[in-house]
This record gives C-alpha cells, structure tokens and sequence, in this order.
C-alpha cells in the first residue's frame, strides 16, 4: 500500500512558490534561521496566488513569503540539484503540515494565524512609520481596485500611486542603505512590477514614468523578484 504521507522529494510544492510564514514560525526568524531580506511582503489586498481557488485573488490579510529565486517564485531554499530543503530542521509550519497528496489540512490554515512585518520589527524602529508612510500613499487594495477600472482617471491615480511607491523605496533606500532584497521585505512587491497581466503598461521616459493600456492584455504570470527602474 502507497503511504500518501511520505514525501517523494519532487521538489514540486517548493516550486510552486515559498511558503507564507504564520505566527508559529516567529522564532525561526527571531533566531536568523530565516532572515528578514529572505522575505517578500504580500500586502494586504494586493493580488496573491490562493492554493485554495487555484487563483490569483486579492490577499486579504498581510502575508510574509518565503523569497523566490531570481526572478520566479522557486522557494529560496529549495536545493535545485537534489530537491531538498536547505532549512529543512528549521522550514516553517506551512512546508511540515503540507501533505501534497491530501492538502487539506494546509488548506485549513490559508490566511490563518499569519505573520506580518510589525511582528518582525522592533516597536521603536523609525522604519516602521515608513512602512505606514508606504502603506497611506499606495494601499494594497485601492491600487488592486484600479488595475480592474478602465476609466483614464484610474490610470491617473495609478500612476500616482507607482510614482509614490518608487519614491519612498528611492528615499528610504538612500536614507537607511537598505538592500533591495530588504526593501521586498519592508514594502513588498514594487507596484510597478504589479501590473503585469493587467494590460497596462509602465514606460519610463526622460526619468518620468507613463502608463499606456495595451489592447491585448498579457497572460497573468508570477512577478517574482524585479529590478529597480530608479537610481540607487
Ligand atoms: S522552506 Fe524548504 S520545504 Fe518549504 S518550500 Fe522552501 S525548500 Fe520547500
């Protein structure tokens, strides 16, 4: 008989994208087995995968992912040449409870007991008021709402809100000497690196950046890790 519990080392639930942390997993961090620029943000109502629905959905609560590689959402400690876990004593809750053949039990924990940013930073840390600077000027879910709004003056604001986003990362970056593997951490995906599938596209010109619909939407991929379109 088949023991659908052992785990046949396929690599595949690593591929599909890193795990979201849950509050269970805190000392992993606490004690540097995860560090915090080994993370990428999902801020809330900003558009996450739902293993649940199969479907790219509006998160509804804060998720801190394990980073992907490069640019695609491998998990970071996915070992390519073996398949095995490069924190495999210490990976988090999500990849222990995950029996890829009866998912149900982690399916029950989606958007559960989740770890968000405040949990990770010191309380008297300037570079929270930043996050919430971030937060005010570009919020996951309005900027979500005008990807699905076809009007000009949604392409207004959106450009906006990019612009916004970009600067605030710029000022912090300069400001604070954070890396960009940190500033994924601190304000999640660039928004700009957001707009892909949504037929919309950014183009920077003379340092200014412009938003153009495009008539055929692209097909919806995973964003992953971007480069930075401002001067560091
Ligand atoms: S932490 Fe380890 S087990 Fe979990 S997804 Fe990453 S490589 Fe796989």
């Amino acid at each position: 008989m088949t023991d659908t519990k052992q785990c046949r080392q396929c690599g595949t639930c690593c591929r599909k994208g890193g795990p979201a942390l849950s509050r269970e997993d805190l000392d992993l961090v606490r004690q540097g087995y995860i560090r915090h620029d080994q993370l990428v943000t999902i801020r809330q109502g900003e558009m996450g995968y739902n293993p649940a629905t199969g479907k790219l959905e509006p998160v509804p609560v804060e998720l801190l992912k394990i980073r992907g590689q490069g640019n695609g959402w491998t998990c970071l400690f996915l070992a390519e040449a073996n398949n095995g876990c490069t924190i495999y004593a210490h990976r988090p809750t999500t990849c222990r409870i995950l029996e890829c053949r009866q998912p149900e039990a982690l399916l029950a924990t989606i958007y559960q007991n989740t770890l968000r940013r405040a949990d990770l930073v010191n309380p008297n840390d300037p570079i929270l008021a930043e996050i919430d600077r971030h937060e005010r000027a570009c919020p996951g879910k309005e900027f979500t709402d005008l990807l699905a709004d076809t009007g000009q003056d949604s392409l207004v604001r959106l450009n906006e809100m990019i612009r916004a986003d970009l600067a605030i990362r710029n000022e912090v970056a300069h400001k604070a000497g954070i890396s960009l593997e940190l500033e994924f951490f601190l304000f999640g995906r660039p928004l700009f690196k957001q707009l892909t599938g949504s037929g919309i596209e950014c183009v920077e010109e003379n340092g200014e950046i412009r938003l153009e619909r495009q008539n055929s939407p692209r097909p919806l991929v995973g964003e992953g890790s971007g480069e930075r379109v401002h001067e560091r």
